[in-house]
């Protein structure tokens, strides 16, 4: 790939180690990864002017149902508590086919792209009428975005006490099959991967505390990540206590489901000993505070887990719960969250900016990725600040003060993605109306 060099930046926020800004810096971009960052550089590649531009590592998305951009504000679920809300959706989801899997998962990666997100997580946990999660990674891979897909699985339905309708769960030796399957022919571990697959049962009230377990020691054998949902509100913990008899922390504990290789999406219950014991095995949480706000499940104890050392990373969550996939705000509420619990001290700007780029890259493993350094992959997100969202502002690199919360230029591995504000890899208006028909066809 030719180089590319990113020219004369208003400010770079590079999330280093010492959190260096720097004014009027350029970027090199060669090979994918970042080669230079400094004053004066040359190349003879392409010159992208960001003269009026903050520049900020690509951010990190790791809590997302991407099909779920089909069920945005769907009538019924918008007022629901969770698990009210699921029971809504889940035989609108049983309709779903690899169709929808496909576009939908492109025009939620559009979205995110679109608000500087250059790397994703999806949690797909239903697979009905052949869908797999194949179709999602042949979606981010047409998007040129870095994907972290899970293999998601429900496997107690309705009929065995579980949540889900018996239609949409599996078996649970099928599950493990097909986890294998994807794991072998999709998976790269080497440095720059653009495709790492996780395993992530969908939650522990809609599988077996034996598929719990067989998940994490197949995960452990195959080197990947482990991902579900836990401790999400007041019902959550309850179902946990009826039904085994502890808390959710404890529950993840005895099946495996701590270390740096696991991250849970949500814990917005987590207790004191809880997040001591995140802190002390390195578990991840990913913070989902839109969703958190919209389900009415309360306010993460962020401030307490950044304090004690749990790695913390911003999610979107599903769109039928945002339902907005803009990664950019989600950081904005995050911090905002976290002052309405504890004051208009509890989380800076740069803070939640810190948490959404090099937060979301450590949890997910990625190291490579979420700070500019050279050597780092070149996950870049470009902000103009000449419009109206910043005009007028003191401190544009205080990104989530102001605005703006789209992105102008992105770039994955070095490519170009989002040029003026528009993806250049995929025709999106045709996306869009794909994505509208096939709601349409849902809602008929
Ligand atoms: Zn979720």
């Amino acid at each position: 790939m030719p180089e590319t060099l990113i020219r004369n930046a208003h400010t770079v926020l590079t999330m280093n180690d010492t959190r260096q800004e720097l004014a009027g810096a350029d970027l090199l971009l060669r090979d994918g990864a970042i080669s230079a960052i400094g004053p004066d550089l040359q190349t003879d590649g392409e010159v992208v002017d960001a003269r009026n531009c903050v520049v900020t590592p690509g951010l990190v998305n790791t809590h997302h149902h991407l099909y779920q951009t089909l069920t945005r504000a769907v009538p019924g679920g918008q007022d629901a508590l969770l698990f009210g809300w699921l029971q809504t959706l889940y035989p609108i989801w049983a309709r779903f086919g690899p169709e929808e899997m496909f576009i939908s998962a492109q025009a939620g990666l559009a979205e995110l792209a679109l608000s500087g997100c250059t790397l994703s997580s999806d949690h797909l946990y239903l697979y009905p009428n052949g869908a797999r999660l194949d179709d999602t990674i042949a979606a981010a891979a047409e998007i040129g975005m870095r994907f972290h897909p899970t293999r998601g699985a429900m496997s107690i339905g309705e009929s065995d006490g579980g949540l889900p309708p018996d239609s949409l769960v599996e078996r649970e030796a099928a599950i493990l099959e097909d986890a294998i399957r994807v794991i072998d022919a999709f998976h790269d571990p080497s440095e720059g991967a653009m495709c790492r697959v996780g395993l992530a049962p969908c939650s522990p009230f809609s599988v077996s505390r034996d598929l719990m377990r067989d998940a994490a020691l197949l995960a452990r054998d195959k080197g990947v990540m482990l991902h579900t949902h836990l401790a999400e509100n007041d019902e959550d913990i309850a179902y946990s206590q009826a039904n085994f008899g502890c808390r959710p922390g404890q529950y993840a504990e005895d099946l495996g489901w701590t270390g740096p290789d696991v991250w849970h999406a949500h814990c917005v219950k987590l207790d004191g000993q809880e997040i001591d014991l995140f802190a002390r095995s390195r578990t991840g949480v990913a913070h989902c505070p839109c969703s958190n706000c919209r389900l009415g499940s309360g306010i993460a104890p962020v401030r307490a887990m950044r304090d004690a050392g749990v790695p913390v990373a911003l999610g979107v969550d599903g769109s039928a719960s945002n339902d907005s996939g803009n990664l950019m705000a989600e950081a904005r509420q995050a911090m905002l969250l976290q002052r309405v619990a504890r004051g208009a001290d509890a989380m800076s700007a740069r803070e939640a900016l810190e948490i959404a780029t090099r937060g979301g890259a450590d949890v997910l493993g990625r190291p490579d990725c979420g700070r500019l350094v050279p050597g780092a992959r070149a996950d870049i997100a470009l902000w103009d600040i000449s419009g109206i969202d910043s005009a007028g502002s003191w401190d544009p690199a205080a990104l989530l003060l102001a605005g703006p919360t789209k992105v102008t230029h992105l770039f994955v591995e070095g490519r170009q993605i989002v040029r003026d504000g528009q993806v250049t890899t995929i025709d999106l208006p045709r996306v869009i109306e794909r994505q509208n028909r096939l709601a349409r066809a849902l809602r008929e």
